[in-house]
């Protein structure tokens, strides 16, 4: 009663609205000893239990239109997921539905029907590694023992960072090598199919676009950005038969994942909103095509309610 009222005070409704917008990622079936900290479907279930007893969760489309127009109500907020994972439609969607709430998915539409991020074939390679060790010298990470859980995330901790930063080519060649090192048999699930995309659709969920390949926006040529957000919308689109209104930007961090020249490109394009990772709340003075995104991550009912609180605290920019 103290957090939703807490909510209540800091996001009021029409003109003195503030959105909450939430960004998850993956929702795994069971906890995953690598990555202890990740969404599993108990942690899941466990938060949509909180955000539907403590907010008002609209339909991302429909919350930016009320937005705009000063018509949300009380402790206004959105769901949303990022990248296009299969978990999502296999494990959040019946989480989000047993909770009679919506979610956004925002699907870089290049890794559908069996594709893979980088990271994650990172992840699976050492994860499934054939070999005691890696060496990875030429990228300036040492030689790293490949037993157990322990130094297989250490492994992937020291990988990550360093082959995050290269440019493109550079970075799918190194992806490349250590997938060669390891010697691994990777998965082609991790990502939703076309027909999974529709399922989602069919199960009341919304779809925006993400790019085609999740490239950082910042780092391309103009007209390379403008195709890879004009693509990706195009893909679902035509996949779905269905307008896509909504863009999220690939990492999502103002100034350095995206730059002025691409808000003024999604917003050219004809889309109605979109997202970035900048932490906060959006009111009505907010850039809708620079709205701002959290995650919680607290594992116990206050701790994760007090998050969300500060969170909405936080000046609107
Ligand atoms: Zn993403």
């Amino acid at each position: 009663m103290l957090i939703r009222s807490a909510i209540g005070a800091l996001s009021g409704s029409g003109e003195h609205a503030r959105l909450s917008i939430f960004i998850f990622h993956r929702v795994l079936p069971q906890p995953d000893p690598l990555f202890p900290a990740e969404m599993d479907t108990v942690r899941f279930d466990r938060a949509m239990g909180w955000i539907s007893s403590w907010f008002n969760v609209l339909p991302l489309h429909e919350a930016v239109g009320r937005l705009a127009r000063g018509e949300l109500p009380r402790r206004a907020a959105a769901i949303t997921f990022d990248d296009g994972y299969a978990d999502n439609l296999l494990y959040a969607t019946p989480i989000l539905r047993r909770h009679g709430l919506h979610a956004t998915f925002f699907i870089a539409s290049g890794y559908l029907d069996g594709g893979r991020m980088w990271n994650d074939t990172i992840i699976e390679s050492v994860r499934n590694a054939t070999v005691a060790e890696l060496d990875a010298e030429w990228l300036g990470a040492g030689v790293m023992p490949l037993q157990g859980t322990g130094q297989k995330s250490a492994a992937i901790h020291r990988l990550i960072p360093a082959i995050k930063h290269l440019p493109g080519p550079a970075r799918a060649d190194a992806v490349a090598r250590v997938e060669a090192s390891c010697g691994a048999t990777l998965p082609g699930d991790l990502m939703l199919t076309s027909g999974q995309l529709r399922e989602l659709l069919g199960a009341g969920m919304g779809v925006g676009a993400h790019t085609v390949s999740h490239p950082i926006l910042a780092r391309l040529a103009s007209e390379d950005a403008r195709r890879e957000i004009a693509t990706s919308r195009d893909a679902l689109e035509g996949l779905l038969g269905e307008r896509v209104g909504l863009f999220a930007y690939p990492n999502g961090k103002p100034g350095a994942d995206y730059l002025p020249e691409h808000v003024d490109m999604v917003r050219s394009m004809g889309f109605d909103a979109a997202v970035s990772t900048a932490w906060g709340a959006s009111d009505r003075t907010s850039d809708p095509f620079q709205l701002r995104r959290f995650t919680p991550w607290d594992e116990g009912r206050w701790r994760y309610g007090a998050r969300l609180v500060r969170n909405l605290a936080s000046p609107s920019p």
